[in-house]
């Protein structure tokens, strides 16, 4: 489970810390760094996930402060991620956003266009491409959520099948997380049903 812990301070972050919680997502890159920076003593015990949307001007602060993205959509933000991730850093661990409710206003590679890239990703040096993630339209109906979730797992199937050492699988939120883990999530990113309403 990835704690999504964006709009909440960092003593809550430190409060999930304290009980176990170890890996933790956030989606503004100046709020995350502030808290970031803020819990600088438990960097090396924490991974920090950048879920949110990523623009070409932010790529630079993100390579230097996380540990994964799960945003990535496209090889130019690939490719600057790469080129300014420093060296005495690990690689970092990146997903491939991928948009398969074919909604104009969100951001994702198409299905179709998904393997091409991440056949790229995984060939940058200082990137390491570990899967696929996905933020499906929300349905209250558990049908829908399946139906929508199977297609996103067969994105993550297709890079598989493609020889790509893909291992995870990030998709299920606080709504939908049930049926995520039926449909195979490695990684289910919660923050309302943890955290409470933000
Ligand atoms: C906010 C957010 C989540 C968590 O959503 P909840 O419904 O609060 O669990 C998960 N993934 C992404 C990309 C988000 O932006």
């Amino acid at each position: 489970m990835l704690a999504v812990s964006k709009t909440f301070p960092a003593v809550t972050v430190r409060e999930a810390f304290d009980a176990g919680q170890r890996r933790f997502g956030e989606n503004y890159v100046q709020e995350a760094v502030a808290k970031i920076t803020e819990l600088a003593e438990l960097r090396s015990q924490i991974e920090w996930h950048m879920i949110g949307p990523l623009q070409s001007n932010k790529t630079r602060v993100v390579a230097e402060h996380f540990d994964w993205v799960h945003t990535v959509d496209r090889l130019k933000i690939a490719q600057r991620l790469s080129e300014q991730r420093p060296d005495h850093l690990a690689p970092l661990q990146v997903c491939i956003q991928v948009n398969t409710s074919g909604e104009d206003s969100k951001s994702g590679t198409t299905p179709a266009e998904a393997t091409a890239l991440a056949e790229a990703v995984a060939a940058l040096p200082r990137l390491q491409l570990r899967g696929v993630m996905a933020l499906p339209a929300p349905s209250p109906d558990p049908a829908v959520q399946h139906a929508e979730l199977a297609r996103v797992r067969s994105v993550f199937e297709a890079l598989r099948n493609q020889g790509l050492p893909v291992d995870t699988l990030s998709m299920g939120m606080s709504g939908d997380l049930e049926a995520a883990i039926g449909e195979g999530s490695t990684l289910v990113r919660v923050g309302t049903a943890l955290f409470g309403h933000r």
